[in-house]
């Protein structure tokens, strides 16, 4: 077992002069949709009869419903289950969604770092995730950074994250358990023992950058050569070295296997997510095999990444972000890339077939959908 801390994101929360019978307690860190289907399950109900009880215009199923309740939503849900707002806000993604971003409202579609569900009426494709030796000794229950795409083990167990049914391959879907079931503890499907299932292979520099994310939320910083970096510009450094890493991985080259074997990133290895979609649709797997290779390039520092963009002359479309500026703590690495412009001999794009990964790419994603 590790030695790492683990963050404490929210306290237990006991209900308390609730009009629902029976209410079971708002766990340590437990996010609100877990809680939400084993008070369902505690009733004898299902969740969907639950949430109409409380909210009847929301079909909460059919969206994320971790993301966003409003202070109306959350007080009548507070009446009748006995839980104070505080603890209901604070089990939600809204705070953490606050602390990254200014806002506690979330875009439509994709919330950089947290894991999307693909929602399809009540079916996922992904997006909630489980340690099954958590499971196997506690209260089954789903916690809050399991919705967090930067989560990918336990550190408590030392082991990596699962999101699907090991049995089924069902994408975990708590919401579609129902009566005479009592608990969480099965696929929602085939009846598997979640906690029974074979964990991942944790990988250290996955779990090193997770821990180190995680203390951003109390306010600590990192560093990154001379800057220190507090949360926004430490994730955004992360999204913008992730990016790299995808386009490397969609690229080999000569320049661009050393610049990568400079950043402690083997070139070989560099990920290659089978589906090609946006980083918080990614399996724990994937999105860990990609965390390790950012924390060592973390761990390089910005001097050795530009000396080495400007040694191998890798192409500005390789470092600059389509969307975003550089990360204020690589500014520099702009006028290092003008050069290579310069020096690079301009190409003329001729329009070719689809390569057999892309077409494979688009097979995967087809799957993927029929996995709901
Ligand atoms: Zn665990
Ligand atoms: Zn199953």
């Amino acid at each position: 077992m590790g030695t790492f801390n683990t963050y404490r994101w929210r306290s237990r929360a006991d209900p308390v002069n609730a009009l629902w019978p029976l209410v079971p307690a708002l766990l340590d860190d437990e996010v609100i949709s877990s809680w939400l289907v084993r008070c369902a399950l505690a009733q004898g109900c299902e969740p969907t009869t639950l949430a109409a009880d409380v909210w009847p215009d929301l079909r909460l199923w059919s969206l994320d419903p971790d993301r966003e309740f409003s202070e109306r939503q959350l007080t009548a849900l507070s009446e009748r289950s006995g839980i104070s707002v505080d603890a209901l806000r604070a089990s939600t993604l809204m705070p953490w969604q606050h602390k990254m971003t200014g806002s506690a409202c979330f875009p439509k579609g994709v919330a950089a770092w947290f894991l999307c569900l693909g929602t399809r009426n009540r079916r996922r494709c992904g997006g909630l995730q489980y340690c099954p030796q958590c499971f196997a000794q506690e209260t089954p229950h789903y916690l809050l950074q399991n919705r967090f795409a930067w989560h990918t083990a336990c550190p408590i167990h030392h082991v990596g994250l699962l999101d699907h049914c090991e049995q089924c391959h069902a994408p975990l879907c708590p919401h579609l358990n129902g009566p005479p079931t009592l608990d969480l503890g099965r696929c929602h499907r085939c009846g598997y023992e979640l906690g029974m299932a074979t964990p991942e292979l944790v990988l250290e520099g996955a779990l090193r950058f997770q821990v180190a994310t995680d203390d951003l939320f109390n306010g600590a910083s990192h560093r990154y050569g001379l800057c220190r970096l507090a949360l926004v510009e430490w994730l955004t450094l992360a999204k913008w070295m992730l990016s790299v890493l995808r386009a490397g991985g969609r690229t080999h080259g000569t320049c661009t296997d050393d610049f990568f074997s400079e950043l402690g990133v083997s070139p070989d290895g560099l990920s290659r997510p089978i589906t090609g979609l946006a980083f918080e649709y990614l399996s724990p797997e994937e999105r860990g095999r990609l965390l390790s290779d950012v924390w060592s390039m973390i761990g390089v520092g910005p001097e050795r990444l530009i000396a080495a963009a400007k040694r191998d002359h890798v192409r500005p479309s390789l470092l600059i972000p389509r969307k975003n500026p550089l990360p204020d703590s690589l500014a520099d690495l702009s006028s290092v890339l003008q050069e290579c412009r310069h020096k690079q001999v301009s190409q003329n794009h001729v329009d070719k077939p689809r390569s057999p990964d892309s077409v494979l790419m688009r097979w995967n994603r087809l799957l993927r959908k029929f996995e709901r």
